[in-house]
């Protein structure tokens, strides 16, 4: 379907024509008309699927049809790189249209507090916060939302995950009653569905592909010993041109560190990103790593959710995502929208666990390789069944039941 058909603002088109967007997505098609509407919304959609253009564009629409001096939207989001990004997208659509915007989030310097306040108090057209931050201003009693007519919670579910539970609901206390209210997510568990019964108003559910990949990822995995992985890397990208962008995600910073030095010294245009950087410096990394001033990014899980980089060719995972939906964010950043992507897990014995609870997430199985013979031999698959699961739980009982002089059952 067109944007046009979807009955959006013609200036709002015209901006999405030049972004080369030709089609509404599943879920723009689907989720547009009912913000339109008034609706409130609970939409279950992964990253990559075209989720943040599906409530930027209405939000738009509306501003623009009874536009306002005062906060008219706000945006709450659990990073500040995706408050930066849903920030720029808004600029992007926004060209020619006169709707003002901007992100406000937590480890700034400090000078950006007078604009943020001037935005908060006497009025901008949408704000995209992070909990922290937004609750700080509130806190110095100028903030207005008198005039607030949407409020977005964006990737709830991880929201609740880095513990914003209390301040998603002191901020949604703070806003006026009747506000249309929007919450997307990745997943659905209990917790959310909660939440969403908290905040919003009898709302219209939308779900697209649960806890799936894009389908154009292709995916596979190597079975390694750590000592083998830096050396794997190394083989999988040194002769491999056409991928031109890459992340690797490690899940500690001494894994990125020793990554990012591993492949200096093999020559490859490499950087890394955690939270050892400062705003400014993780910023400027994402900048030069967004205009392809190097070709791969070293990062822990500060990026794996909802951030978008266009062009990425493959996404290696250094370790096995303790938690199942991770990889699913990880992955979901190759094959952004209609694209095709890679995404090449490395698996030590500890993570096939691990790994096999992905493949029950994903229903599906990922192809096994062996690594190259040069590396030596890599530890074989074994299908970690509940049996096994349920002995080693059973064990921990009855030693745990000794100690204290009891009889085992
Ligand atoms: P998101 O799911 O919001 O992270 O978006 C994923 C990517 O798809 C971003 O690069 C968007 O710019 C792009 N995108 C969003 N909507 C469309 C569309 N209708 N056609 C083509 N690309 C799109």
């Amino acid at each position: 379907m067109t944007f046009e058909a979807l009955g959006l603002n013609e200036d709002i088109v015209t901006a999405i024509s030049y972004m080369g967007f030709e089609k509404a997505t599943p879920i723009q098609e689907k989720a547009i008309p009912k913000i339109i509407d008034g609706k409130d919304l609970i939409a279950c959609a992964q990253t990559g699927t075209g989720k943040t253009a599906a409530f930027i564009l209405p939000v738009m629409h509306k501003i623009m049809a009874s536009p306002s001096k005062k906060l008219n939207t706000l945006i709450v989001v659990p990073v500040r790189e995706l408050a930066i990004q849903i920030d720029q997208q808004i600029e992007a659509f926004s060209y020619g249209t006169g709707i003002t915007s901007l992100a406000i989030y937590g480890g700034g310097k400090g000078e950006d507090w007078g604009q943020e306040k001037r935005a908060l108090s006497q009025g901008c057209d949408i704000v995209i916060a992070t909990p922290g931050k937004l609750i700080s201003h509130m806190n110095m009693g100028y903030v207005d939302f008198s005039e607030l007519q949407h409020l977005i919670l964006d990737e709830a579910d991880r929201m609740l995950d880095i513990g914003f539970h209390e301040d998603i609901i002191k901020i949604t206390k703070a806003l006026p009653k009747n506000r249309q209210s929007l919450m997307f997510s990745a997943t659905m568990p209990p917790k959310i569905r909660k939440l969403a019964k908290d905040i919003l108003n009898n709302p219209d559910e939308i779900s697209i592909a649960i806890s799936k990949p894009a389908a154009g990822v292709l995916q596979a995995s190597y079975l390694v010993h750590d000592h083998q992985k830096i050396r794997l890397i190394d083989r999988l990208i040194s002769d491999k041109p056409e991928y031109e962008s890459i992340i690797i995600f490690a899940s500690t910073k001494k894994d990125v560190s020793e990554t990012v030095r591993f492949l200096k010294k093999a020559n490859v245009p490499v950087e890394g990103i955690s939270s050892n950087l400062d705003q400014s410096e993780r910023n400027d990394v994402m900048r030069r790593f967004r205009n392809k001033k190097f070709r791969v990014l070293v990062a822990t899980d500060v990026i794996s959710r909802g951030i978008d980089i266009k062009g990425i060719n493959l996404v290696i995972n250094y370790n096995v995502p303790k938690d199942a939906e991770d990889y699913v964010h990880r992955i979901g950043r190759t094959a952004r929208a209609d694209s095709t992507g890679v995404a090449i897990t490395l698996i030590n014995e500890d993570d096939m666990y691990a790994f096999s609870k992905i493949e029950r997430l994903i229903e599906k199985e990922v192809i096994k390789i062996p690594p190259f013979p040069e590396l030596g031999e890599g530890p074989t698959w074994r299908e970690p069944n509940k049996h096994r699961a349920k002995g080693k739980s059973k064990g921990n009982y009855r030693g745990k039941r000794r100690h204290h002089g009891r009889s085992s059952i």
